[in-house]
């Protein structure tokens, strides 16, 4: 049987909301060595703080096959994320077979990364040698004082600067910078970052301050929104809107018209983009969660060892799909905001 094509022409199951399955985070580790105040917040992730046994984190080679499954259902882009996937040893050597997947159509994967950044100088080339194609590094403002208070650990500027050098060194770009935006922390750190951005070569994407999880206390006045976000850039450089690259594009962009490149906006409280949304994720422990505000996930760890043969693991992924009605923030209300939710650094950002 064809497989249904309503969402962007190409095949591949579709949920009940008619989008397609196109992208894939993969959480290799729930541990970090950064303590963002609106991630992992050390009061709460303290050093008695129960992280995932190892026995419990999917192996290699139950990332490989999970990513090969989803690939063959229609998912182009794969992202590597955590916690933070640069503590996972030996990751090059998951890269290395991540690249070799091949989807039907033979072409390659599109194959990236999200890190903040601290280990990059040591291992940009190594995974680049491996196949990863580019990095997105996390990095909130250059302000030593702001980015030590935000990052929980006084992690110096400096040294993800360092990082970013490396990555493009190693061939690693377009380098995107994605800067969560909270309200009274850094704002201010806004136009040194799209200054620093433009003369560098990087695409900053201002994120919005999220709810997701329910260790960093969120509130709806600690957002700025895109709008906001885009006027402060805009009153500096003059910008005009780029038109999205593929149905399901999250970030708004924009584009300097002096040529001096473009910037980002994630914005999924202020201006939900659900409807567009072809992300599946799964953290460490194998949980498939269709949405980043997911209260529940798929155990797909369980299927994995119980034997299950790659038919019936990429049966099972896709009849979780097909099922799949989520909508989180276009129903984000104060109803919702008690709900139960799973943390970012488990989910993978
Ligand atoms: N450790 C890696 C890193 O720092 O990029 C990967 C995991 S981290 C959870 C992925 C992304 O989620 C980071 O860019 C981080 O800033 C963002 N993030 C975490 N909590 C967030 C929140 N409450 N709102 C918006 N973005 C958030």
């Amino acid at each position: 049987m064809d497989a249904p094509i309503t969402f962007d022409g190409r095949p591949g199951p579709t949920d009940t909301l008619g989008r397609a399955m196109r992208d894939l985070r993969i959480s290799v580790t729930d541990r970090c060595n950064f303590r963002c105040t609106y991630c992992m917040p050390k009061e709460v992730f303290g050093a008695d703080y129960a992280f995932l046994p190892r026995d419990q984190v999917l192996s290699f080679e139950e990332i490989e096959r999970t990513a090969r499954a989803f690939v063959s259902l229609g998912v182009e882009k794969v992202r590597i994320t955590g916690g933070e996937p640069l503590v996972r040893r030996d990751l090059a050597h998951l890269i290395e077979m991540l690249a070799a997947i091949r989807r039907p159509d033979g072409g390659e994967i599109d194959l990236t990364l999200t890190t903040n950044g601290s280990a990059l100088r040591a291992l940009a080339r190594p995974l680049a040698a491996a196949g990863l194609q580019r990095v997105t590094v996390s990095l909130d403002s250059l302000d030593d004082a702001v980015f030590g208070a935000m990052n929980g650990i006084d992690f110096p500027v400096a040294k993800v600067l360092d990082g970013i050098d490396a990555a493009i060194e190693a061939g690693l770009a377009p380098i995107k910078i994605n800067m969560v935006v909270r309200r009274g922390v850094n704002e201010s750190s806004l136009l040194p970052m799209a200054a620093w951005a433009r003369e560098t070569g990087v695409i900053l994407r201002c994120i919005e301050y999220m709810d997701v999880g329910h260790s960093n206390g969120w509130r709806l006045d600690e957002v700025v929104p895109a709008a906001e976000i885009v006027d402060t850039i805009a009153a500096a450089w003059p910008i005009e809107a780029v038109e999205p690259a593929y149905r399901g594009e999250v970030a708004g962009r924009w584009r300097y018209t002096d040529g001096a490149g473009e910037f980002g906006v994630i914005s999924s409280v202020s201006q939900p983009f659900c409807r567009d949304c072809t992300r599946a994720r799964i953290s460490a422990e194998g949980m498939l969660y269709t949405c980043l505000f997911a209260a529940d996930g798929h155990d797909l760890r369980a299927i994995l060892r119980s034997g299950a043969s790659d038919a019936d693991y990429t049966d099972a992924i896709e009849a979780i799909w097909l099922r799949r009605g989520d909508r989180y923030s276009e129903i984000r209300s104060g109803a919702t905001s008690s709900l139960p939710r799973i943390e970012m650094f488990a989910m993978g950002g």
